[in-house]
């Protein structure tokens, strides 16, 4: 007998969730609410590390408005009858019954008006009222499932004492790859791999984009100028803020695109999005042509990018005046600003990626209860799945509908 084995700590639980994150705890209490045992086991040394450091510590919890066209999976279908059974009015109706102040911002997303500590707390002390156990600092050594019961048995180390856990559904709720400080983690991948579940490929998403070419150092030059652009790629469009950074490319538009973006692809920046940037220019020659180009342009843009523009286009004639310009300068800039084709060299990748596009392959689970068709018992919610939502409190929406679905009868 190893010196493990003879501490062995054996517990038989009616439901075991692999995950203390926001669908983790979602599905424990709703399953919980039941009359279900439930355990959660937690990697960390403490669960729902990402609510805290969500929404810059505010949690952007939902959206008022949420549409499967706001989720990205090979099945855009799969979304919608978990998001139909919990809804984000049921979220926010929760939200309000705890009094917890909340504020909407643009694009009718919701965030905690104090902190994210507020959702957290909320949820675990959910749990706690229906019972729910969660142990923290938890590293799953095995998983199998038994032939005779048809449930799953796992065993583990807590620190140096050993466990062995027998439950009759098993929830894999264990995340993604994003961010390895805050939980990210490759396990459920493993998991769904196990019990022969595909896994679609894997990308870092909502995440800023690098450049090692001339934009390399425009960027730098640049890095705190911000500006509201329309961001266009593989067709879709999405109009928010850009920041320059150090790196490169980041803000609110950079991260609903990197969703969209492949490597080797461009990107087409509208930095004039209200603008018919052509003819503007053109009528500023006829009714200021004595002015320089860069003053004209300051007025509408940032004049750190104007000046990086100018070096980047028509630095020869950056002392002239409009009326110097002919037509087909002033077109071509006018295209440059109404469309600047970029092309990034690659993303910051998980280290500062919001969420991981991919994920256990769709196709082989109930999108009713999330169970795996083939593996009764077995269950994938939140991002786990090849479910990645835009920025705006769709990630967090989808780990509410999901962990609930899969809580109603896990
Ligand atoms: C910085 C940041 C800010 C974000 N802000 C927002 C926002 O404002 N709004 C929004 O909608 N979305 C936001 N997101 C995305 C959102 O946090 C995730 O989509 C959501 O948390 C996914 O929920 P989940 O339960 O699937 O995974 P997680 O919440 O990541 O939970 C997974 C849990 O499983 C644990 N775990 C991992 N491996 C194991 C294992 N082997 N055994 C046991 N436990 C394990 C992890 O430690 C973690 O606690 C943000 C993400 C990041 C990184």
């Amino acid at each position: 007998m190893s010196a493990h084995s003879t501490q062995v700590k054996s517990q038989s639980v009616d439901v075991l969730i692999l995950g203390g994150g926001a669908s983790g705890l979602m599905c424990a209490l709703t399953a919980a609410q039941r009359g279900r045992q439930v355990l959660v086991l937690e990697k960390a040394n403490r669960p729902g590390k990402k609510i805290l450091m969500s929404g810059g510590g505010r949690c952007n919890f939902t959206n008022r408005q949420v549409e499967a066209d706001n989720f990205i999976s090979a099945n855009p279908h799969f979304v919608k009858a978990a998001l139909k059974r919990y809804t984000p009015w049921d979220f926010i109706a929760w939200v309000e019954s705890r009094g917890i102040p909340y504020e909407e911002r643009k694009h009718q997303q919701l965030f905690c008006q104090d902190s994210a500590r507020d959702i957290l707390d909320m949820l675990l002390d959910a749990c706690e009222a229906s019972g729910v156990e969660i142990r923290t600092a938890c590293e799953t050594q095995s998983l199998e499932k038994m032939a005779d019961t048809g449930g799953f048995r796992i065993a583990g180390l807590q620190g140096d004492k050993a466990y062995r856990i027998e439950a009759a559904s098993l929830v894999i709720a264990t995340g993604a790859l994003s961010i390895p400080t805050l939980g990210g983690s490759g396990y459920g991948y493993e998991v769904a791999r196990q019990f022969g579940l595909d896994v679609t490929p894997l990308q870092a998403g909502l995440v800023p984009f690098m450049f090692t070419d001339a934009l390399k150092p425009l960027c730098e030059s640049l890095a705190g100028v911000s500006l509201e652009v329309e961001v266009e790629c593989r067709g879709r469009r999405f109009r928010e803020a850009l920041l320059f950074t150090h790196r490169g490319m980041s803000g609110p538009a950079i991260l609903q695109i990197s969703n969209y973006w492949q490597p080797g692809d461009t990107v087409t920046l509208n930095l004039l999005p209200d603008l018919d940037a052509i003819q503007y220019v053109l009528q500023a020659r006829q009714a200021q042509g004595k002015s320089l180009l860069r003053t004209v342009l300051q007025s509408v843009l940032p004049k750190g990018l104007v000046l990086a523009l100018q070096s980047r286009s028509w630095q020869e004639k950056a002392e002239s005046p409009l009326g110097a310009f002919n037509e087909k300068e002033l077109r071509a800039i006018g295209h440059l600003l109404n469309a600047w084709v970029v092309k990034p060299s690659g993303t910051e990748g998980y280290r500062t990626a919001e969420v991981t596009r991919g994920g256990v392959d769709t196709t082989a689970i109930s999108s009713k209860t999330m169970e795996a068709r083939q593996v009764p018992g077995l269950y994938f919610i939140g991002e786990v799945l090849d479910v990645t939502g835009h920025l705006g409190g769709f990630n967090f929406q989808w780990a509410w509908s999901s962990g609930y679905s899969a809580g109603l009868v896990a």
